[in-house]
């Protein structure tokens, strides 16, 4: 089973697919994350993409999609992907490159959450440096700590609120197309992404047909 995770930047793909990964063994694969680790290990597209990503902007179709396939190692089955696809280029090729190992898409969820909350969600998120868990300064069991590894937290760049505004322009203008596309190719179900994590986990394991 292959599932896309789609919405709004700090909409909760990748805590709900982190979940999804433990719960059910599917892989997460996030893209952000993909393009994070080759920022840290200063690889030439990691430095080619630093100011792109700190500026809310979008990596190259070409770049992405190679990176991904890269990661994906021909493993095609069982996949959460989180951030990808964000271009209907993206979907086509996504399309067609599991389509090419006899695999689809076969679950897209729209995480929904409104503009607003999104912004709060972002400026207020820390993640930590070490594991990559998420955190959020308003949780009243916050601390200035990794919860899970006691790793230090960092604010990300792009979580800046000038970023994220422009974050959200970007989802509208490129993103946002393929809902409809998924509406037609594949059916998509909406979950309400403001109720709580637990909540929405609940939610998204229904409308895979899976429980836990
Ligand atoms: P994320 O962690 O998913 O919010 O992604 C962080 C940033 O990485 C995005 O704002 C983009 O700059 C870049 N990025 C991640 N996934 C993609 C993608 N599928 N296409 C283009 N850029 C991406």
């Amino acid at each position: 089973m292959n599932i896309i995770l789609l919405g709004f930047p700090g909409a909760g793909k990748g805590t709900q697919a982190q979940k999804l990964q433990d719960a059910y063994g599917l892989r997460h694969i996030s893209t952000g994350d993909l393009i994070r680790a080759e920022i840290e290990a200063k690889t030439p597209l990691g430095l080619e993409a630093r100011d792109t990503i700190a500026g809310g902007n979008l990596v190259s179709d070409e770049v992405i999609i190679k990176l991904l396939v890269k990661n994906i190692k021909d493993e095609t089955e069982g996949i959460i992907f989180d951030g990808f696809p964000r271009t209907l280029e993206q979907a086509k090729a996504l399309d067609k490159y599991l389509a090419q190992k006899g695999q689809k898409a076969d679950f897209v969820i729209l995480l929904e959450l409104s503009g607003e909350e999104v912004l709060k969600r972002l400026t207020s998120r820390r993640v930590c440096k070490k594991c990559g868990a998420v955190f959020n300064i308003h949780d009243k069991d916050f601390k200035n700590a990794c919860a899970k590894c006691g790793g230090e937290l960092y604010i990300r760049p792009d979580d800046s609120l000038e970023s994220a505004k422009h974050r959200l322009e970007v989802f509208r203008k490129e993103t946002k197309p393929l809902i409809v596309y998924y509406e037609k190719a594949t059916g998509l179900k909406r979950v309400d992404g403001s109720k709580s994590i637990d909540e929405v986990f609940k939610e998204i394991s229904a409308a895979l047909g899976l429980s836990k």
